[in-house]
């Protein structure tokens, strides 16, 4: 019989399976890849993972949900589109990740973010597993009632997938408050029951305070934490934010309210920079034009004109002490890294998932920056998330500033669990092992425990 040294894989041959067994993937082979490389270090020594195949289990989703989706157009057109969800993981607790509402959804981006999001979930020590799920449906430029009649297409066939203790769905980008309305309105409709199967809902209706703001607050709460574990702090420090989304405005709020001054905001046609600094004030403002009046980032020149419009760059040529991706995936590559570096930025944190492409995360590793990558930085909107679970499923509703302790806590938990497995003696911390083996080693356990399936 084969003795499990003689099943064990070396990481190489690891990889080259899982890039032939997912072929044109690009951003799942990417993410499996990011995660692999520390565990295998992790792992080296400890046979019981590599005899359950944890590793290899991992990077093949539980399942995968395809689905056309219908709808009609307000000219009476047919429209079809396609709808998955990818549920991956559900060792630690029931599938728990967003859907994306955006034209570069893939099945290939969808893999990652479930990927990405099971040990994100497994950080927050919360009992969360990973999913994610979406459609290249684009939100921009439909009326209020087109969004609705694809939401409603979109949940018609999502509904026999979901559910409080099965997979619990949430907002992510294209899907926000409005969006998560019209869902869940239609999984009622549907069910017959009112059950907490979505999270980020309005407050009217069993969503939870401090949901919209999570995401942003939580990632500038771990930089803080980073920099605090650096003997430094937030004031005074010039920050680059791309996005002007809900992570990105609700990091901007945050971090002015701790002495930052945010120099950026951007969207996918471009960047404003304004070297006076994005003041709440301002921000509100961008908040009304982006929530009610549906705008581009572009038009923030025209009520502040010292500030100037970047049409088609993104924003990492400005020169600053911390940047925070908070637009989408793959937007800070490896020049970008460089001009980052050249210009004296001293930390990244990622509000986004996977913003950093791999040689550009490893350009700002080699250069000793502190580096927050999106699974440990961005994990508050999904630890609001499952306090949004317990809340429907007590009937309760906990006030703000509760919450607001209980996610500061949460983010410097996950940051101490990164310390716990990234802490290096020849440099800072490195939050993406750390973070990488923290999450991996709490669903691996449980997998053990379970036995094979
Ligand atoms: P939103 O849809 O609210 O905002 C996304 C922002 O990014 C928009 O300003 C959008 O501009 C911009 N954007 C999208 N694609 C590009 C591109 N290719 N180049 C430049 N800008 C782009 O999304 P969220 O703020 O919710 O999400 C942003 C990121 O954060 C995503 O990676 C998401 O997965 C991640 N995240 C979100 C969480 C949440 O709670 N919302 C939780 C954890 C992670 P435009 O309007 O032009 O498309």
């Amino acid at each position: 019989m084969a003795s499990v040294h003689d099943r064990k894989v070396d990481f190489s041959t690891f990889m080259q399976g899982v890039e032939e067994r997912n072929p044109g993937q690009t951003e799942f082979v990417q993410a499996v890849h990011e995660v692999a490389r520390d565990v295998y270090g992790f792992i080296e020594d400890k046979d019981e993972y590599h005899e359950a195949q944890i590793l290899r289990r991992l990077a093949e989703p539980d399942r995968i949900v395809s689905f056309r989706v219908c709808w009609e157009d307000d000219d009476n057109n047919v429209r079809v589109e396609r709808g998955w969800r990818v549920q991956n993981n559900n060792a630690i607790g029931p599938y728990k990740g967003g859907i994306r509402f955006h034209p570069s959804v893939t099945e290939s981006v969808l893999k990652f973010l479930a990927f990405e999001q099971t040990f994100k979930n497994s950080l927050t020590g919360l009992p969360l597993g990973g999913g994610k799920g979406g459609s290249n449906f684009d939100p921009k430029g439909k009326s209020d009632r087109e969004v609705m009649r694809f939401c409603q297409s979109f949940m018609t066939e999502l509904h026999r997938y979901i559910g409080p203790s099965v997979d619990v769905p949430a907002g992510d980008m294209g899907v926000g408050s409005r969006e998560i309305g019209y869902l869940f309105g239609q999984y009622k409709r549907i069910t017959n029951r009112w059950e907490g199967v979505l999270t980020g809902k309005d407050t009217e209706f069993g969503g939870s305070q401090m949901r919209p703001e999570a995401t942003g607050y939580g990632a500038v709460e771990f930089l803080q934490n980073m920099l605090e574990h650096a003997d430094d702090g937030i004031d005074g420090k010039s920050i680059v934010i791309s996005g002007a989304g809900n992570v990105a405005l609700h990091a901007a709020e945050k971090a002015c309210s701790l002495g930052g001054k945010v120099l950026t905001l951007s969207d996918s046609d471009g960047f404003v920079h304004d070297p006076d600094g994005i003041d709440a004030d301002k921000i509100a403002w961008v908040k009304k034009l982006k929530n009610e009046r549906r705008g581009r980032i572009g038009e923030y020149v025209e009520e502040y004109p010292d500030a100037t419009y970047h049409s088609g760059d993104m924003p990492w040529q400005v020169e600053c002490d911390i940047a925070m991706p908070c637009a989408t995936q793959n937007e800070i590559c490896e020049d970008d890294a460089r001009a980052l570096l050249d210009n004296g930025c001293m930390a990244v944190v990622e509000g986004a998932n996977m913003p950093t492409t791999f040689d550009a995360v490893q350009i700002l590793q080699d250069a000793k920056i502190l580096y927050g990558p999106g699974k440990a930085a961005n994990a508050g909107g999904v630890a609001v998330s499952g306090l949004e679970m317990s809340q429907n499923a007590e009937g309760i509703s906990w006030k703000h500033d509760r919450l607001d302790n209980m996610l500061a806590e949460l983010m410097t938990d996950i940051h101490e669990k990164c310390v716990e497995y990234g802490a290096r003696d020849d440099g800072p911390v490195n939050y993406v092992r750390g973070a990488n083996i923290a999450g991996f080693k709490k669903v691996a356990d449980a997998m053990l425990a379970f036995g094979v399936m």
